[in-house]
């Protein structure tokens, strides 16, 4: 039986934060790492979390938004100065061109860690997957993957990761779409995009321009209500949110996706591992269409 768990390393944004590192998250299936998307510290919550850099051999990036990608360099050239000698990058148009331009950026520095003898390999023939179009990826992973296209004010894309009759599905950023209803469709686990959760900063009117920003986010990411409206529709058994501004009310957002979803939910922490379980979780007063799970 195959075994499927998420770790998630970093359940922050693009604000800096001493208690959330940058989104990213690994995805286990059996002892194979898949990393997914490589925000801010991702190669240091690695390392906390007794995953090696380089046996990371595959990642895949949801869109390619700053926040998601700030640990990029530092995963590509660190892992592969510790070992890598295979990587291959999944993501959107546009992936090719900017792990291009990180090698361009560090083109001396390259050259010199090459001089001194080291493997060019894992480095320099890096294979890039661009998706084109959302549906189902061809890859060489052992499990069968969907994307589908997020509300996001870049091409963004969820995937769905279906492996021995179990489903994860990772939804990158997104504003509520039917789009991600469908892909988390009978889901165990569903990792969801809940930037707009209560923050007092914002929501207070402390700061002016960090309200209006706010009020902006609306179109490009969900409230806790919606990520739970999004799971109860989708018939998700577990329903992980991530994405957390500073200052983020978790308990607060438990309430609220408590309100409208009945399945298991986790308010994420980086470095917690969340497991697909073997047998659904039931309970009492559930609303979820179990059937959808057979
Ligand atoms: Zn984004
Ligand atoms: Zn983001």
């Amino acid at each position: 039986m195959v075994k499927l768990a998420v770790r998630m390393l970093g359940t922050g944004s693009p604000r800096p934060d001493l208690e959330r590192s940058g989104p990213a998250q690994v995805l286990w299936i059996d002892d194979l790492p898949i990393l997914i998307d490589c925000g801010e510290g991702t190669t240091t919550q690695l390392l906390k979390a007794g995953i090696p850099p380089q046996t990371i051999n595959h990642l895949w990036l949801t869109h390619l938004h700053s926040d998601h990608l700030f640990g990029y360099a530092q995963f590509l050239i660190g892992g592969q100065g510790d070992g890598r000698r295979e990587l291959t990058v999944v993501g959107p148009v546009g992936t090719k061109k900017y792990h291009e331009r990180i090698l361009q950026l560090y083109e001396e520095d390259i050259n010199y860690r090459l001089s001194l003898g080291r493997s060019p390999k894992g480095l320099m023939d890096v294979k890039i997957i661009e998706i084109e179009e959302p549906g189902e990826i061809s890859t060489d992973i052992p499990a069968k993957v969907t994307a589908a296209q997020m509300v996001h004010n870049v091409t963004t894309f969820g995937y769905r990761f279906e492996v021995g009759g179990k489903v994860v599905v990772i939804s990158g950023d997104t504003a509520p779409t039917p789009e991600i209803v469908k892909l988390a469709a009978g889901a165990d686990l569903l990792v969801q995009d809940s930037a707009i959760t209560t923050t007092s900063v914002y929501t207070k009117g402390e700061n002016k321009e960090f309200s209006k920003v706010f009020e902006k986010l609306q179109n490009e990411h969900c409230t806790p209500t919606q990520c739970g409206e999004i799971a109860q529709e989708a018939g998700v058994k577990k329903l992980v949110l991530t994405h957390f501004l500073p200052g983020a009310d978790g308990d607060e957002a438990y309430e609220e996706v408590k309100k409208v979803y009945a399945g298991e939910i986790v308010i994420g922490e980086d470095l917690q591992i969340i497991e697909v379980d073997d047998e659904p979780v039931e309970k009492p007063n559930s609303k979820i269409k179990r059937e959808v799970h057979s």
